[in-house]
């Protein structure tokens, strides 16, 4: 489908709304019926039309429908964040005594839900490298129920074989879910190439405008209508109507910002790999990486994250980079506006100091819509003040 078809017209139906261009917010927890019997029917159907907002609301409907269709699936259920997204599609499917494979280091809130809140109510998980499909081969035993992938996964942005994990899952009779949130729906669809069901944190890219938490699974409609009778109602982490309308708009204009973004973003990385104050950069379209052909097969383009580790003696020069840099916020998150970094030794407390898996001299980038060449310059001006110690008054 023409994705600006589904990003400006589909699902919306103006002369519902007195041909109202924006559709309207639905501020509204829930719709009144005239008779018994029509509130029979929609309650029987609670899954489909408006009756209570934590279960259907017109203006999340919208926005459900561009997002299932931005990723080719049948169906999307959106969710108050992305984490509660990715939690209601692991534990609709998994119970007590169940087994998950998951690979390493994905979002830090997907890591502790499988491996802390799961692991409570009786789900083991083994976490694997995702280099090599042999590894999750491996890893898969009698109760094995699902897969879950994050490719380009976060921090590292190492990736898996997409379509060979999925095959081998189907081979397996498994379900596999993907945080596709890095590369968005436009640069990597995987529901084309096997996978079950997509998640995103709707509040990076999707969003885009650093004021709205939230988030999306899609799929299937069986899989959707089971998510939906399951952990949908019953945790009830539902979107707001007005956030659904924030994300409906900022879904207008996605494809011209991650434009902008991955051509900033090349242009940024080419200027890095070249620095000699950098030691390394995690990014899957870098030419140097070891995963550039497999990012070549299944992504169509680089987003706006990556990380380097700086050539840096101390933590100091570290924070003397990170805080030399004046057009980079210090701040999680990304896939916005303006742009971003993360330093991984912000992470680091003397408690920790020994075991933490990102090295202290890593530093996680965000590319915003800013003149990549005012972002150089800063970066330029950042690198030269590594070296200097402020003088001491
Ligand atoms: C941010 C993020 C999440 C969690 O999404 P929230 O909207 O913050 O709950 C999940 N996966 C990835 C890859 C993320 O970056």
């Amino acid at each position: 489908m023409d994705i600006s078809y589904i990003i400006n017209e589909l699902g919306e139906d103006r002369e519902q709304y007195f041909g109202s261009v924006a559709p309207p917010i639905f501020q509204t927890s829930m719709f009144a019926f005239k008779t018994t019997a029509q509130m029979r029917e929609a309650l029987q159907n609670e899954a489909e039309v408006p009756f209570y907002t934590r279960g259907n609301n017109p203006t999340t409907t919208i926005l459900q429908k561009k997002l299932a269709a931005l990723e080719n699936a049948e169906d999307a259920l959106v969710f108050a964040s992305g984490s509660a997204a990715v939690a209601a599609a692991v534990m609709a499917n998994v119970q007590a005594g169940d087994h998950v494979v998951c690979v390493l280091k994905p979002y830090s809130w997907t890591n502790k839900l499988l491996n802390l809140l799961l692991a409570r109510f009786g789900v083991q998980t083994t976490m694997v490298d995702g280099s090599e499909v042999a590894h999750f081969e491996a890893a898969i035993q009698p109760n094995t129920k699902l897969i879950y992938l994050e490719s380009p996964n976060s921090w590292t942005f190492e990736q898996q074989d997409i379509a060979a994990v999925a095959a081998l899952a189907k081979k397996h009779q498994l379900l596999t879910i993907i945080d596709n949130s890095y590369a968005s729906p436009l640069y990597q669809n995987p529901i084309g190439m096997g996978i079950d069901m997509v998640v995103h944190s709707a509040t990076k890219y999707l969003g885009g405008h650093s004021d709205t938490v939230a988030g999306v699974v899609c799929g299937s409609k069986e899989m959707m209508r089971k998510i939906f009778h399951s952990e949908f109602m019953t945790i009830g982490a539902v979107i707001s109507p007005f956030n659904a309308w924030l994300l409906l708009r900022g879904l207008r204009t996605l494809p011209i910002r991650l434009d902008r973004v991955s051509q900033s973003t090349a242009e940024i990385i080419a200027y890095l790999e070249k620095h000699p104050k950098v030691a390394r950069i995690f990014y899957p379209f870098s030419p140097s990486d070891p995963q550039y052909d497999l990012a070549q097969k299944q992504m169509c383009k680089g987003a706006g994250q990556f990380s380097i580790a700086l050539k840096a003696e101390t933590m100091e020069e570290v924070e003397r980079f990170c805080d030399g840099l004046s057009r980079f916020l210090l701040a999680c998150s990304w896939g916005s506006y303006e742009s971003l970094i993360f330093p991984a030794c912000t992470l680091y407390t003397s408690e920790n100091y020994q075991n933490n898996v990102l090295h202290w001299s890593w530093i996680r980038f965000y590319i915003g819509l800013e003149d990549p060449q005012v972002l150089i310059a800063d970066l330029e001006k950042a690198f030269a003040k590594m070296n200097t110690p402020v003088a001491q008054p």
